[in-house]
């Protein structure tokens, strides 16, 4: 068995697997506020050691375990550095790969986020049958990664940034400090502060309504996909914006590279899924230059867990 790892800015998702890559036990934890590097690594630890404890192994035995983490992952140091806008007080680069195998005991491996739930989605989810595939990772940002020619492209590191393909120049300012990114209209945090901003002066929704009876203290994934379905007018006009937005961004990207598959993930795409996968197919019709051979569009089949189980597949050799 082997233990994956996917940190978030909210959540630690943990998942066990077997050599099957079936998850057999999962644990997921928030990711600490306070406490630094540190405190995350801690938190890691005790989310995995849970997690193997329910499926009866010591972290010990397991054949090793693999972190899917933001900003830029070193697989050889298993450094992780540029994590700062996710992660609280990660200023510089903190030893992940070593720390959590010393606190585990066994070997412990390194990766971006996106780039292991890409890969995943293209080894055993929905790309499985595809050499070439773009995963759109559709959430508070909008991330994304590539398998070109069965290989993952990462350019010269930093390969995979469609949340910030301008899709409208001099557009609306997105949280990288430009204008126009497709993340400004699609990202949930952008929609969030638009919601916000709107219902400030005066639009109605039941948006935020919605958000504290769930005990929540921002608009998740759960909270728009149950405006969607009470058929909240402010709810539907900012999803309408955003999958336009997802529309004219990947159907771009899909003009240069040509892949044969589009994969939406992350948790807005995986909560809206099919209905809204679709909705963003038709979305890039007419920005597609082909138009007579659109790639598949699929949702992402490992769904949520999909981070830990790309995590877990960076230890399968
Ligand atoms: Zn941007």
């Amino acid at each position: 068995m082997r233990g994956g790892i996917d940190l978030g800015g909210t959540k630690i998702q943990v998942v066990v697997v077997d050599d099957q890559n079936k998850v057999v036990r999962e644990a997921r934890h928030p990711t600490p506020k306070d406490g630094g590097p540190a405190g995350v690594v801690n938190a890691m630890a005790a989310a995995m050691k849970e997690a193997a404890e329910a499926a009866k192994v010591e972290t010990s035995a397991l054949a090793g375990a693999g972190v899917g983490s933001p900003g830029a992952a070193d697989p050889a140091t298993g450094e992780v550095s540029q994590a700062i806008n996710v992660l609280p007080e990660w200023t510089g680069s903190h030893p992940v790969g070593a720390d959590l195998s010393a606190a585990l005991g066994t070997k412990v491996a390194v990766g971006n986020d996106v780039d292991v739930a890409t890969d995943a989605e293209f080894q055993i989810g929905a790309g499985r049958e595809f050499d070439s595939i773009l995963g759109v990772f559709w959430g508070t940002g909008v991330g994304g990664g590539l398998i070109l020619d069965g290989k993952p492209w990462n350019g010269r590191g930093a390969a995979g940034e469609i949340g910030h393909m301008v899709v409208k120049m001099h557009g609306a300012q997105c949280g990288c400090g430009r204008r126009g990114c497709m993340e400004a209209y699609a990202g949930r945090g952008s929609m969030e502060l638009e919601a916000r901003k709107r219902h400030d002066d005066g639009e109605h929704t039941e948006l935020f309504k919605i958000m504290r009876h769930k005990d929540r203290d921002r608009l998740s994934s759960g909270v728009w996909a149950k405006a969607l379905e009470e058929h909240d007018p402010l709810a539907e006009k900012l999803v309408h914006r955003a999958v336009k937005a997802l529309g004219a961004g990947v159907a771009s990207a899909v003009n240069l590279l040509d892949v044969e598959c589009v994969i939406i993930g992350g948790g807005m795409g995986t909560r809206l899924g099919e209905e809204y996968a679709s909705k963003i197919e038709d979305a890039m019709m007419p920005h597609l230059f082909k138009d007579d051979r659109p790639p598949a569009v699929r949702v992402a089949s490992l769904g949520d867990l999909g981070g830990a189980i790309g995590a877990a597949l960076l230890v399968s050799e």
